[in-house]
């Protein structure tokens, strides 16, 4: 597992791990060699960025090989797309489009806080345009909103920080027993002591058994990265930009 399988000196890109997909050096490349729905390409398209990031690059197609994943990747490099891209391609289309009725949220973000939970959302609501896909930034009203059984079952996405999303849980108000991509983002924070319980209670109800886990992060300290690999199942790990210790 500790094989440097790739090497891109110019993003200074390493990759560990078994089995490392090819990186996507463009975002035709990716339409092409995966079943990404048209509507969310063309969302992208509107972005009009030229190529992927070295973590768009590497990180979106081990996300849709559906591997584990942990990135490290500096500040401002395009983590958010690096994994809403491929979550909303492997969700494939909104609940509200699926003859399924719905049985609880597919996806978890979990960001450390209100204003970043908020970023990504708003990031999500970009891909989402055109489509019925529900994502809720889970705060206090939509928490409320959400105790209602049958309206939580229709919801596609949830993004939220620890705290609120395990007091939901432990009241009975939240089930992640459906939830097949489960993302970390700025984990370090999410797995400094702050958060850490709170991060194993989610962890721990998302009982789905093929729940995807990737944690994002642009610095990850030693002892932080040992409890993320021991979350993630035969993950892979890339490092962008920085010296890879
Ligand atoms: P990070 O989470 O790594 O700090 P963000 O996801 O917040 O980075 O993205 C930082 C900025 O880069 C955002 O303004 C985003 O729109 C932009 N960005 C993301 N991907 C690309 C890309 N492929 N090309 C150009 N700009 C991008
Ligand atoms: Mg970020």
């Amino acid at each position: 597992m500790e094989d440097v399988v790739f090497k891109r000196p110019k993003d200074r890109v390493t990759a560990k791990g078994s089995e490392v997909p090819k990186p996507a050096e463009t975002f035709e490349d990716l339409a092409k060699r995966y079943d990404v729905a048209s509507r969310l390409l063309a969302n992208l398209r509107k972005y009009k960025y030229e190529y992927p990031t070295g973590v768009q690059a590497h990180g979106i197609p081990i996300l849709l090989e559906r591997r584990d994943l942990a990135a490290i990747s500096p500040t401002g490099t395009g983590k958010t797309l690096s994994y809403l891209l491929p979550v909303m391609a492997s969700l494939q289309a909104p609940i509200a489009s699926l003859k399924a009725a719905g049985s609880g949220v597919r996806a978890i973000v979990l960001a450390p806080t209100r204003e970043l939970a908020h970023q990504i959302h708003n990031e999500c609501l970009k891909l989402a345009i055109g489509r019925k896909w529900r994502v809720v930034l889970f705060d206090k009203a939509t928490a409320n909103t959400l105790r209602e059984k049958n309206v939580r079952d229709k919801v596609d996405i949830i993004i939220g920080t620890p705290l609120r999303l395990v007091s939901a849980i432990q009241q009975g108000n939240l089930e992640l027993n459906n939830v097949r991509h489960l993302i970390l983002d700025e984990a370090d924070r999410l797995l400094d002591n702050e958060f850490l319980a709170q991060v194993q209670e989610v962890v721990a109800a998302s009982t789905y058994p093929d729940v995807q886990k990737a944690v994002f992060s642009a610095t990850l300290p030693a002892g932080v990265e040992k409890l993320a690999m021991g979350m993630l199942r035969n993950p892979i790990r890339i490092v962008v930009g920085l010296k890879d210790t």
